[in-house]
C-alpha cells in the first residue's frame, strides 16, 4: 500500500530543492471552510496558495454560499495569523448541469461511483483552470475527509497530470491526525461545519 504521506514529503522536498527565491504557486481545490482548516496551515509556509472553489456539487445554492462564506472567514483568520495573502477564485456554480452526470448513480453509497465521478469533474476543472493561468502545481484538500478515498484522489491527480501541464501534489491530509487537528481549528475559529457532503443524494 502506498504511503501518501511519505510520497508527499518526497515530492515537496524535490520542489523545494529546485526552488528559486519565490515560493511555488499552487492552485488548491477547496470544498468548504472546515476541510481547508488543516491543509491551509500545513501549506501556507511551503506554497504561494490560490484557492479554487469549484463545487457545483453542492445543493442548494444557499449552502454553496454558506460554505464559501465559511472559507472566506477562515482564510481571513489565517492571513492575519501568518501575515500572508491567499487568493480565492470562485468557479461558476451550476448544480443542475453538474447533477446530470450523477443521476445514474444517485442510489450509490458515499465513496461509490457517484462520488468518484463528482471528484473527477471538479479535479478536471482544477487542472483546466491551472492550465489557462499557467499555475505549475495543483492539489485538493478533499483527502482530509474520512469519507473520501485518498488513494482514488491521488491516483486520479497523477493520471490527469499526464493530460495537463500542471504537476499534481500528492497529499493525504487525514494522516497524522490531520482530520482531528482540522476539527480543532474549525472549533477554535467557529467555522461552519455541514452535516452532509454536498449533493441532494448525500442529504437523504
Ligand atoms: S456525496 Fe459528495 S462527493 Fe459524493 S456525489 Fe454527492 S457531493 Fe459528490
Amino acid at each position: 500500500m502506498i504511503n501518501y504521506l511519505l510520497e508527499s514529503f518526497e515530492q515537496i522536498n524535490k520542489i523545494e530543492a529546485n526552488m528559486t527565491s519565490k515560493k511555488p504557486h499552487i492552485l488548491l481545490h477547496v470544498c468548504c471552510g472546515a476541510c481547508s482548516c488543516f491543509p491551509l496551515v500545513y501549506l501556507i509556509d511551503r506554497f504561494d496558495i490560490t484557492i479554487f472553489f469549484s463545487n457545483s456539487n453542492i445543493y442548494p445554492y444557499e449552502e454553496f454560499n454558506k460554505r464559501l462564506d465559511a472559507l472566506k472567514q477562515y482564510v481571513f483568520e489565517i492571513e492575519n495569523k501568518f501575515n500572508k495573502k491567499i487568493n480565492i477564485i470562485v468557479d461558476q456554480y451550476n448544480y443542475e448541469e453538474f447533477k446530470k452526470d450523477l443521476i445514474p448513480y444517485k442510489n450509490e453509497k458515499e465513496m461509490g461511483k457517484r462520488c468518484d465521478l463528482c471528484i473527477k469533474k471538479r479535479m478536471i476543472n482544477l487542472f483546466k483552470y491551472a492550465k489557462t493561468y499557467e499555475i505549475p502545481y495543483v492539489s485538493t484538500v478533499m483527502s482530509v475527509s474520512k469519507n473520501k478515498n485518498s488513494d482514488y484522489i491521488n491516483t486520479l491527480g497523477k493520471e490527469l497530470e499526464e493530460e495537463y501541464p500542471s504537476e499534481f501534489i500528492i497529499f493525504d491530509f487525514k494522516k497524522n491526525n490531520g482530520q482531528k487537528f482540522g476539527s480543532l481549528l474549525a472549533e477554535k475559529y467557529k467555522i461552519y461545519r455541514q452535516n452532509y457532503c454536498g449533493c441532494e443524494f448525500s442529504k437523504r
